[in-house]
């Protein structure tokens, strides 16, 4: 073989690894050019419900971290409305309203493709458990999220409530990009508490949510 042709050979060998190698990236890329906004509740002052020394907040972030980690790792372009344990609120005598007016006005400014709301559900009555989705009519993309994305997540999660829709929630209504408000369990349950609390759990949660939203978009474009 010439010195021509030991060129040209590598040349093509170097051309075939960069291509397969590019290929194998974009293939799981499924996220690329998604963004998704993560807005994990409450936060600071503000616990959410609590149980003993269990602070909704804290999971809520917990929660949220991991997804942001894993849809990154699909290419989305991830943003959280917050990353430490502080609410956003800009007036001291209506932290609540105030808090909320600022992740709507987040959600609202970046557009992305969907927002996800993270909170931990709370009744008196403990027998009631399970992950479920909220969402309301500002968007009509919102129904349609609730729906897939539980009707996805039910096929790998314990325990999943139909999807309901609910327009008391006051951040809901001043956004206009499309997205939901997800309880994924309830605190006052001892069974979803164990569960919430544990990392074993929170992955496997987290992982088939990431399946959820990879399989919407997937199916939506
Ligand atoms: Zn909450």
């Amino acid at each position: 073989m010439n010195k021509y042709k030991i060129i040209m050979l590598a040349l093509l060998i170097i051309i075939i690894t960069s291509i397969s190698k590019t290929y194998a990236i974009i293939n799981n890329y499924t996220l690329l050019g998604k963004t998704i906004y993560i807005d994990p509740g409450h936060g600071g002052m503000d616990s959410g419900t609590t149980y003993k020394k269990i602070y909704e907040k804290d999971i809520n972030l917990i929660l949220s971290k991991k997804l942001e980690k894993e849809l990154t790792a699909l290419g989305a372009t991830v943003y959280l409305t917050r990353e430490t344990d502080k609410d956003l609120s800009l007036s001291r005598r209506h932290r609540k309203r105030s808090d909320l007016i600022s992740r709507a006005y987040l959600i609202n400014k970046t557009k992305p493709d969907m927002y996800i709301s993270i909170h931990l559900n709370y009744l008196s009555n403990t027998k009631y458990k399970g992950l479920q989705i909220f969402y309301n009519n500002k968007n009509k993309q919102n129904k349609i999220i609730a729906e897939r994305l539980t009707q996805y997540i039910k096929e790998k999660t314990y325990n999943v409530r139909e999807p309901k829709y609910n327009s008391s929630y006051y951040m809901y209504n001043n956004i206009k990009e499309p997205g939901i408000l997800m309880e994924v369990g309830f605190l006052s349950n001892p069974d979803d508490r164990y569960r919430l609390t544990h990392e074993i759990y929170q992955d496997i949660l987290i992982s088939n949510l990431t399946y959820s939203i990879e399989k919407y978009f997937k199916e939506k474009d």
